[in-house]
């Protein structure tokens, strides 16, 4: 019977559910999955991007994990492609490869100040916070009155992480580093600031109704930004979100408010133009325009420009992917360019793309960093089912034996990890966690993770 060796590279939910997807998928051959991952842990972006006080969003990694343990899919852990393996590797010991690496970095913003000392992207925090093994241990929460640039989900989640009180994180699975940075932040006020109104956020009513019910932070919010134009109204009565979008941010305006430590503003029609330097290099204000509706669903500027006092600016305008070695990338989107999941090249002489066979993609790296875990399920269907019936225009490697794959990565001295090393770890983690009285906490230094996984602690 036909076999297909197919690998992925990328162990978050993309790549998962495509293994999964394929392994259940109606087909006339044999399956065999290797799934690399760069980190030693599995759960891409669940486990280094949802925020550690969401633990409903973090608990779909049971469900990941379940697909792991079913133990019809070998993971490599700690293995990069580009670097401890290249697509020519790939090609010499696998029928296929699904690219699913997802999104890391922040996508750029294109304001004066952004190099300044205290500018920071949202995907570094949300990094530093989630205990990613590959950036630094220590973040420079030193400042009184912070703002944060975006009006989605990861703007709030980052202005929620920076407004919340220390003490109220320490049942989640926070790392012990960013437990005690957090607990020395002397944060009062947190400005969040969105380009267009109230009804034209992107954020989901879940949580922004989080962060009313933070302890001890007033939420602020401006009469001004509620003098709605028809289309407001509109969007208000036709589109359920943003009623409770509404309601929510117009029960707040009728919250008293002064006594909480901390505050959290919300401003809107607010255009960040400028981030102001200090004098010393440093951030020291945000500078913005207020817009005003267009009457067309967008905003203008009115060319009123305001200014807050902050020492620090995080920056959530969304998510990057980054291109792969050997990899066809669209630079524009941050994507590997691809038809329904059939990666494409540029090689017609025309300049028109043809199918890249035997590589796929699936997940954010796919269609780009929008849209939540669930998507990266459907994504994976379409891309599956391309592999399927691809089957005459798989690779035909030199050796489709599961064991050659191992002595490469053995030769080249690799410290690899598997899905025994990550139960190892994640054994440990909730060791570490049990004995103070808490889920799991984090190990984050990489060589650590590995060492743990790999049962070399003791000799540590
Ligand atoms: C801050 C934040 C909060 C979020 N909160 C939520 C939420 O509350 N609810 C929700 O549903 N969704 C949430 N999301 C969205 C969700 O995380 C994504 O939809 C999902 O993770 C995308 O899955 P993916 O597998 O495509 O990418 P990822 O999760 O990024 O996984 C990609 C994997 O590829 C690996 N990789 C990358 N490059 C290489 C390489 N060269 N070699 C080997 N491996 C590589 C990475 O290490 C990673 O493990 C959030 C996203 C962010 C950024």
């Amino acid at each position: 019977m036909t076999r297909l060796r197919l690998a992925i590279v990328g162990a978050g939910p993309a790549g998962i559910y495509a293994a999964d997807i394929l392994l259940r998928a109606e087909r006339n051959f044999d399956v065999s999955i290797d799934l690399f991952d760069q980190l030693p842990a599995p759960y891409g972006l669940v486990r280094y991007g949802v925020a550690p006080d969401h633990p409903r969003i973090k608990g779909i990694i049971t469900a990941l994990r379940e697909v792991l343990d079913r133990g019809d899919i070998r993971v490599f852990g700690n293995v990069r492609f580009g670097e401890d393996v290249t697509l020519d590797d790939l090609k010499r010991h696998y029928n296929a490869v699904i690219f699913a690496t997802g999104a890391v970095r922040d996508a750029e913003l294109h304001i004066p100040g952004v190099e300044l000392e205290g500018s920071y992207g949202a995907a570094e925090f949300v990094s530093w916070f989630d205990g990613h093994p590959d950036f630094p241990r220590t973040w420079p929460l030193e400042a009184e009155q912070v703002a944060v640039i975006g009006n989605g989900n990861v703007a709030l989640d980052v202005a929620r992480m920076l407004a919340k009180h220390a003490e109220d994180l320490l049942p989640t699975e926070i790392p012990a580093n960013v437990f005690d940075g957090l607990k020395a932040s002397p944060v009062t006020d947190v400005h969040v600031f969105g380009r267009r109104g109230p009804t034209s956020v992107k954020f989901t009513p879940l949580e922004l109704r989080e962060l009313g019910e933070l302890r001890d932070v007033d939420m602020i919010v401006y009469d001004e930004d509620f003098d709605y134009d028809d289309a407001a109204r509109a969007a208000v009565s036709g589109n359920k979100q943003v009623f409770v979008i509404d309601k929510v941010l117009n029960q707040w305006r009728q919250r008293e408010v002064g006594r909480a430590s901390r505050r959290l503003h919300l401003h809107f029609f607010a255009k960040p133009l400028e981030i102001a330097d200090d004098g010393t290099g440093r951030v020291g204000a945000i500078r913005y325009e207020r817009t005003a509706p267009d009457g067309e669903g967008g905003v203008v500027g009115t060319g009123e420009i305001r200014e807050i006092p902050v020492q620090a600016v995080y920056r959530a305008v969304g998510y990057f992917g980054s291109p792969l070695p050997g990899i066809p990338f669209d630079e524009r989107r941050g994507i590997i360019p691809n038809r329904e999941g059939q990666v494409l090249v540029k090689s017609n002489p025309d300049g028109s793309n043809q199918q890249m066979y035997g590589v796929y993609t699936t997940g954010w790296i796919k269609r780009g960093p929008v849209g939540l875990i669930g998507h990266t399920k459907s994504d994976a269907m379409e891309t599956v089912r391309h592999l399927i019936n691809d089957l005459g225009n798989w690779w035909r490697p030199e050796s489709q034996s599961e064991e050659s794959v191992v002595a490469m990565l053995e030769e080249r001295g690799i410290d690899y990890t598997t899905l025994d090393g990550w139960r190892n770890l994640d054994v440990h983690e909730m060791a570490l966690g049990e004995k103070q009285g808490r889920a799991r906490v984090k190990v984050v230094p990489r060589d650590e993770m590995v060492d743990i996984s790999l049962g070399r602690a003791a000799k540590a």
